[in-house]
């Protein structure tokens, strides 16, 4: 079990929240006796057992302990065993979980790639052919919950995983429909798009599969700004350098990066950049020149 910490807190009447501004998922929030800030920039994790702060970075727990108990070093040791000692929980290795599925490709899939879902490809500036040899697109026909979209396999270590599809009529509410969570072999939100292809220490992470055609090999999706844990800690595990790039123009998609950044450097991981790019869209909408101008400035390709 490990120290506990919403205990602690709470025996020591430290205000903390759940939810709310500069609060993340799986944290809770506490001003920060070090920097004296007043609106809950003090992340603490209990299934990590780290507490960080989004001003002035990651703190250790016998520091906190020593911060909210009001004592020295010695009776922080004493009282952080009190309360269960210094390990954290066996949790923190989560991973995703790969059922035994073979996944199947949705009703009305075609065995061929029609013009209406290259010429859509190529409204967006994509080279269909290249891209549906490299991501082994499929595509969809008029048939099924599926219909007119491009599915975009998702392969991990080799083996079909689960799958998203693409609206190409601009008509769909739903821009990307996954393929449900009882058919997949692994939850897509556990994994990243494009880690097959992804092999150096470095990495971009982008938001979604058209995000991650344009950027290519090297970049990951998160299918998403929100993330999950077991994408975090893949993404740790993997990589020792990480770049996180999402849509500039989206306030919510510039916190999400934040959190990611900071959820990253929690855990240690070496470097992790929140990219600023001079440029007005999101990656998807880059063109090809662009896009290969920057994963080779990020020294990814
Ligand atoms: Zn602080």
């Amino acid at each position: 079990m490990g120290f506990k910490g919403i205990q602690f807190l709470e025996d020591h009447n430290i205000e903390y929240r759940q939810h709310g501004e500069n609060i993340g998922s799986e944290w809770i929030g506490i001003n920060c006796p070090r920097c004296r800030d007043y609106k809950y920039h003090l992340g603490y994790n209990e299934t990590t057992k780290s507490f960080s702060c989004w001003r002035c970075g990651k703190m250790k727990l016998i520091e906190a302990v020593q911060y909210f108990a009001n004592v020295d070093r010695k009776k922080a040791v004493k009282i952080i065993k009190d309360y269960g000692g210094f390990k954290s929980d066996a949790t923190y290795k989560r991973e995703a979980k790969e059922k035994d599925i073979d996944v199947i490709f949705p009703r009305g899939t075609l065995n061929e790639f029609p013009k209406r879902h290259k010429k859509y490809l190529e409204s967006r500036n994509f080279d269909p052919e290249y891209l549906i040899n490299t991501w082994d697109l499929k595509a969809t026909g008029h048939l099924g919950n599926y219909r007119f979209r491009i599915i975009a396999p998702i392969y991990f270590n080799n083996t079909l995983v689960s799958y998203q599809g693409r609206d190409i009529t601009g008509k769909s509410e739903i821009r990307y429909k996954t393929c449900a969570k009882e058919f997949e072999r692994i939850h897509h939100k556990h994994i990243l798009y494009g880690i097959d292809y992804a092999q150096k220490s470095s990495v971009l992470v982008v938001e979604g599969v058209t995000d991650v055609w344009r950027m290519g090999f090297g970049s990951l999706g998160t299918f998403g700004t929100s993330f999950t844990t077991e994408q975090v800690l893949l993404l740790h595990k993997h990589y020792k350098r990480i770049f996180i790039w999402f849509d500039q123009t989206d306030p919510e998609a510039q916190e999400q990066a934040h959190k990611l950044t900071y959820r990253l450097i929690t855990l240690g991981t070496k470097e992790v950049y929140q990219l600023d790019i001079d440029v007005d869209c999101d990656p998807a909408n880059l063109k090809e020149e662009e896009s290969d101008y920057i994963m080779r400035d990020l020294l990814l390709r």
